[in-house]
């Protein structure tokens, strides 16, 4: 079995497939012990509907979710991750995951379940979603692979996928890859193979000042898998779906490095200049009087939703003070600049945010939780800056735009196989995926479908011309000695794409989008050079940021209604 990527859902993929001890191959990109969005950490794991405190069902929460997105969502792969993705957890914890507060920190916290030592997120009553040190999650996974004899291939990124027969459409019998330390070229083999890739960035937001600030998800996932397989015949849904950008880009703070309210920093109290708090308000604008309400369900209302899974127009949902417009807060008195107030947070609330979630989140730990501290920030004492709403969406235009929120991506069926024979896919490769919860989830049960599948395929031998082709479509860049770089066409992809996909669109504004991405392939592509065979997969990965703008053009012209649940 082949698997595509070493993140999260990968990795799982392919510790489900070893286990049912067919050999396993996984090719990840940077180094898959540390490699993807959760590689440094995760604050919370959603969805675990079916720990012993939850007070949802999967169904229940499943159906919740869908009901908030309208129903654009993937009903499939998050009952999935409602169903075991608890199950997923506990295995973490086998393989040396850290998932309950086993040193008593939080003894007495509400939010704490003195019996089982599970520490709770968001819904306090309700209890599905878990506070955990994602911290040590992923080395974890990489060393349960290694235990189980996955054969790891670092530092290698995965290019296309090769068909029987060469046959575009045709069932998935293989890839090719190659390494970004020796420019190495691979043909690989395999009865299944599953795509882990996560989803495309930088299409519309590219800064090389600050390239680490460019995305929220790692810049270096680019949409590779989204890429290679439509150009296979994999079929998408809602790609046109895009989110004015929050969480990221140049305009933006380091996520969770300013003071708020949402995700990692739930439910923080936030006061104005002159120290007045800005009150709490349930969904149905019911003021709150206690800290502790914030945490429980509106009157009447079943549960709430918070975390990564969270619509922008919920149905399930708890208002924090900065999700009220910034003029709103002003028309009341309320005077600008505002604070994250820490230090009026009763004490096990504070720890829990600044501590154990800002530390435990993905890149917080070393540039927010120790680089404050070491510069004398004390959450006891001290407030921290917010700026107008956040780091939310204030800084940025509406054409400035990302895949969030549950985008689009890989139309799945209930084996989460695409409509490709022999391919499945996983995680954030799959349209209306989130979360690390889901990625674990789907990954696992991927692979093992996959393994399924894998058993019964018949023998095909790699098409030669198939794999020729590729060779020299990916090593022309190394051969040019002048020419466009990477970061040029990158730049230029996502203009183009704030210029004709913005807020705003037209089938002749798309129209034109399209001719100018045809134009920078036609014209740009072949003058593209790498010096090195790093440089070559930088390189690569623009050449898949352009592809995908295309498949999101596409889709968006085929879209002929506006549909607010896909910001449309
Ligand atoms: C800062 C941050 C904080 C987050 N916090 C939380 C949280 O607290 N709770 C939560 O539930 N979720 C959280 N998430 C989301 C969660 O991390 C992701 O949903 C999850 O990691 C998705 O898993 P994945 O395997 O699909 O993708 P990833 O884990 O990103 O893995 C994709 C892998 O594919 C590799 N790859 C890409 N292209 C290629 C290629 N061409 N060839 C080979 N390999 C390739 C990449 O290097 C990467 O290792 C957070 C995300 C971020 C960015």
């Amino acid at each position: 079995m082949l698997v595509l990527g070493g993140g999260i859902a990968g990795c799982w993929a392919a510790i489900a497939a070893a286990r049912e001890g067919v050999g396993v191959t996984l090719v990840e990109k940077g180094a898959t012990v540390s490699s993807g969005a959760a590689g440094s950490g995760c604050d919370h794991w959603e969805s675990a509907a079916t720990n012993p405190c939850s007070g949802v069902t999967p169904e229940e929460l499943t159906r919740a979710m869908i009901a908030d997105h309208g129903g654009y969502n993937n009903g499939i792969s998050h009952y999935i991750e409602c169903r075991e993705g608890y199950d997923r957890l506990l295995d973490l914890e086998a393989m040396g995951g850290k998932i309950r507060d086993s040193e008593d920190e939080f003894a007495g916290a509400e939010f704490r379940d003195e019996k089982t030592k599970f520490l709770f997120a968001y819904d306090y009553v309700n209890r599905f979603t878990l506070r955990v040190w994602g911290t040590t999650f992923k080395s974890a996974l990489h060393a349960e692979c290694r235990r189980l004899g996955v054969q790891v291939i670092d530092r290698t990124m995965a290019t296309s996928l090769l068909s029987e027969e060469g046959r575009q459409g045709g069932r998935i019998i293989g890839a090719t890859a190659v390494n970004g330390r020796t420019g190495e070229f691979l043909v690989l083999r395999a009865g299944a193979t599953v795509l882990a890739m996560s989803r495309p960035t930088r299409i519309w937001l590219f800064s090389t000042g600050l390239p680490g600030l460019s995305e929220f998800r790692p810049p270096q996932c680019t949409g590779d898998g989204h890429a290679m397989g439509w150009k296979a015949g994999v079929e998408f849904t809602m790609m046109e779906k895009s989110v004015q950008a929050e969480w990221s880009g140049e305009r933006s703070y380091p996520p969770y490095g300013t003071g708020n309210t949402h995700n990692t920093w739930y439910a923080c109290s936030m006061v104005d200049a002159e120290g007045r708090e800005i009150p709490w308000v349930d969904r149905d604008g019911r003021l709150l009087e206690s800290v502790s309400e914030r945490y429980r369900p509106a009157p009447g209302q079943r549960f709430f939703i918070k975390g990564g899974g969270e619509s922008y127009f919920p149905l399930h949902d708890y208002l924090g003070p900065d999700t009220l417009p910034v003029d709103q807060l002003l028309e009341q008195g309320f005077k600008l600049p505002f604070y994250a107030d820490l230090p009026g947070m009763p004490e096990l609330e504070r720890r829990a945010i600044w501590g154990l979630m800002v530390g435990e989140e993905g890149k917080t730990k070393v540039p927010i939780l120790q680089n404050y501290t070491g510069a004398g920030f004390d959450p006891d004492t001290h407030l921290l800056q917010s700026y107008g709403d956040g780091w939310r969406s204030g800084a940025f235009l509406p054409q400035e735009r990302q895949l969030f929120g549950l985008p689009g991506g890989m139309m799945n069926d209930w084996e989460l196989r695409t409509n490709l024979e022999g391919l499945f896919a996983a995680g954030d490769q799959l349209f209306a995926s989130n979360c690390h919860g889901h990625a674990a989830a789907t990954g696992h049960y991927a692979g093992r479908h996959a393994v399924e599948f894998a058993m019964h395929a018949a023998d095909a031998p790699i098409s030669a011309e198939q794999a020729e082709i590729e060779r020299d479509r990916i090593m022309a860049p190394l051969d040019r000695k002048r020419g466009l770089t990477w970061k040029e066409l990158n730049a230029a992809v996502a203009r183009q794409m704030q210029h004709h996909c913005g807020a705003f669109k037209t089938a002749d504004l798309l129209e034109s989008g399209l001719a100018a991405l045809d134009d920078l392939e036609e014209h740009e592509v072949p003058r593209l050079r790498a010096g090195n065979p790093h440089e070559l997969i930088r390189t690569l990965e623009v050449m898949n940021i352009l592809t995908n703008a295309r498949l999101i053009l596409h889709a968006s012209l085929a879209r002929q209604a506006s549909s607010k649940h896909l910001q449309w």
